[in-house]
């Protein structure tokens, strides 16, 4: 700017005392003028006094006349057009190309810092080479399911071929589920480490923009990308962000996330299954997830990882104890049962306090004190993530006890698989699940009494063995009553009601609309007696569980005491505590345990 001004008054700035036009007309006039120069927009001139500054210059006015006046006075004069190619390089060229310059420059600069304006839609997945993961198996403890799981997606990538010359298609997506701090993000970054793969990793949120389009635009760039560099995995870290439920908001739609969902969904289905490219995702809310995110083709595993037991938080604590100076007192196993309830995350955040501890204290070593000091903080901090106190996990106990001896007693009832009083992250304090031996379409009425009895069992448990009731029985009492209502008033199994159907077709079967089902029209009376026969029908089974955990009150202790001390403990180890032969093998575990566990 300084340069262009500094030219502009060198060149084209007009010398000598600017005067109005009339003064100068009346100076030709009267003669006292020598020369003129007539510019475009200026004329300048010399006087013909040599006094001061001869020169002068005038803007210059269509005046036709002036040529006549000149010529009268004989005053020299000449047209001037030469200067105009330097006045306009200066006036508008170099601007304008500093302009560009300047502009390139910036562009040049923002584009090379992450993302970059230009590069709005590339997707911002950081990519991780082949070696530059350290993680690995023997980096995560005490969530060994989820970990066979993926061992074998690890062996799909390493050796894809393998897989599909047989037709066999390699899983497209996994989803792993649990609650935070689990070890989802580190299960992944574990896969990645072993199957020495390319590995694209990014958050959910990263995908979502304030403009339309974006997000979509960086989800097909993705694809793109993974695809170009198979086999390799996609990781999207809390998918949730981006997989929402499509338009069901009291706002209104989202139409900026639905459209990278929709993106996200459509490259799913159209990529190429047989180049190995696996799309892996974590979240802790799977319920508002999409159901189309689920449907198989798309995120077709899904994995749970679930908060470690005992043993798998002993497994914790000595991963990440490895790199602390440990007092010699210190006993992990006495750790690990003091902390019921806390996730991977906290437990590695309880090796990190207790450190800490004991550094303030200048001991050589972290010992057993330090870390008592440290779950207690973490304990305090973490009620609201509700870790149960021994109180309530003796509650657990019976009640999970009894609703397994009950099932494992009655005949004709799924054997029991697997009971646990380790918190699971969705409200359940513990649960019972029994595995089907086949699938059943149809339950007879008998079937239906045993399953209100094995409901009914846990609160009856924890009224047998500690003389009260708590409120843990809430799910249980719900499902109860729902069955009972069903064979009263949709299933004719009462008497009194008799053979008629009153609820039934009323709720849709596909779509969960969230509206409570619609009474059938049926009398006062009618409806009196729905609720007395669903009544009869729940006492009666309560009545029958009590009576069998009366009958086992030695084994019912006994179960509570080793689920106590085991927290997990699986069919067998039950069946074998009750003297019972174990049925045939139980099928393939891939069959799934029943979806509803007992909790
Ligand atoms: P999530 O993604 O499930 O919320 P992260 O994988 O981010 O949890 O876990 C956070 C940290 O907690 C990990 O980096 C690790 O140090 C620790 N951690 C969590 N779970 C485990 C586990 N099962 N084994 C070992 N460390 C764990
Ligand atoms: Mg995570
Ligand atoms: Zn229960």
């Amino acid at each position: 700017m300084l340069f262009i001004a500094l030219m502009q008054a060198m060149f084209l700035a007009p010398t000598g005392r600017s005067i109005p036009y009339s003064e100068f007309k009346s100076m030709v006039r009267t003669g006292q003028i020598a020369e003129v120069t007539v510019g475009e927009t200026v004329i300048r001139g010399v006087l013909k006094r040599a006094d001061g500054n001869p020169a002068f210059t005038t803007s210059r006015i269509d005046d036709p006349k002036l040529i006549e006046d000149l010529e009268a006075q004989n005053v020299r004069y000449t047209g001037e057009a030469s200067a105009r190619w330097l006045s306009e390089i200066l006036g508008w060229v170099v601007p304008m190309l500093l302009i560009i310059g300047f502009w390139m420059f910036f562009l040049r600069r923002m584009g090379g810092a992450e993302g970059g304006v230009m590069s709005f839609a590339k997707s911002k997945a950081k990519i991780y080479a082949e070696d530059d993961v350290k993680v690995s198996f023997a980096d995560v403890a005490g969530v060994d399911e989820a970990e066979d799981e993926l061992r074998e997606i690890v062996e799909f990538l390493k050796n894809p071929g393998k897989y599909t010359t047989l037709g066999g298609r390699i899983p497209k997506g996994v989803l792993l589920v649990g609650p935070p701090g689990t070890g989802k993000t580190l299960l992944a970054r574990a896969v990645d480490g072993e199957a020495k793969v390319p590995f694209f990793s990014l958050s959910g949120s990263e995908f979502v923009e304030m403009f339309v389009g974006v997000g979509a635009a960086r989800v097909r760039d993705l694809f793109k990308q993974a695809e170009a560099k198979a086999p390799c995995i996609v990781f999207i870290d809390e998918l949730d962000a981006l997989g929402k439920v499509r338009g069901h908001g009291p706002m209104g739609s989202h139409e900026e996330r639905e459209q990278t969902l929709n993106q996200l969904l459509a490259e799913m289905d159209g990529f190429d299954t047989r180049k190995a490219v696996i799309i892996m995702a974590a979240t802790n809310r799977p319920e508002v997830l999409d159901p189309a995110l689920l449907r198989p083709g798309r995120f077709d595993r899904q994995v749970l990882v679930d908060k470690p037991d005992v043993n798998g938080r002993e497994a914790v604590l000595s991963i990440h104890v490895k790199n602390v100076k440990l007092g010699p007192d210190v006993q992990l196993r006495t750790l690990a049962a003091r902390t019921a309830g806390f996730a991977g995350a906290d437990l590695a955040n309880l090796v990190n306090e207790a450190a800490l501890l004991a550094a303030r204290r200048d001991k050589k070593a972290v010992d057993m004190a330090d870390f008592e000091e440290a779950i207690d903080r973490l304990i305090a901090g973490l009620e609201k993530k509700r870790v149960m106190s021994t109180k309530e996990r003796e509650i657990v106990a019976y009640h999970e006890s009894g609703h397994a001896i009950v099932a494992s007693i009655l005949p004709g009832t799924d054997p029991v698989h697997k009971i646990s009083i380790v918190q699971r992250g969705f409200g359940a304090l513990g649960y019972t699940m029994q595995l089907p031996l086949e699938d059943r379409y149809l339950l007879q009425e008998l079937d239906l009494h045993h399953q209100l009895a094995i409901l009914l069992a846990g609160r009856a448990a924890e009224e047998i063995a500690l003389g009260k009731i708590s409120t843990g029985a809430q799910n249980d009492l719900m499902r109860a009553s729902d069955i009972a209502r069903s064979m009263v008033a949709e299933w004719g199994m009462s008497e009194k009601v008799g053979p008629v159907s009153h609820d039934a077709g009323r709720t849709s079967r596909f779509l969960d609309t969230g509206m409570p089902a619609q009474r059938g029209a049926y009398s006062e009376e009618t409806a009196r007696t729905i609720d007395e026969e669903t009544k009869r029908i729940v006492s009666a089974a309560q009545t029958e569980a009590r009576r069998i955990l009366t009958d086992e009150r030695d084994l019912l202790e006994r179960v509570t005491r080793r689920l106590l001390e085991k927290e997990v403990m699986d069919g067998d180890d039950l069946r074998e505590m009750m003297g019972i032969v174990v049925p045939d093998a139980p099928p393939a575990a891939d069959e799934g345990p029943s979806p509803e566990p007992v909790a």
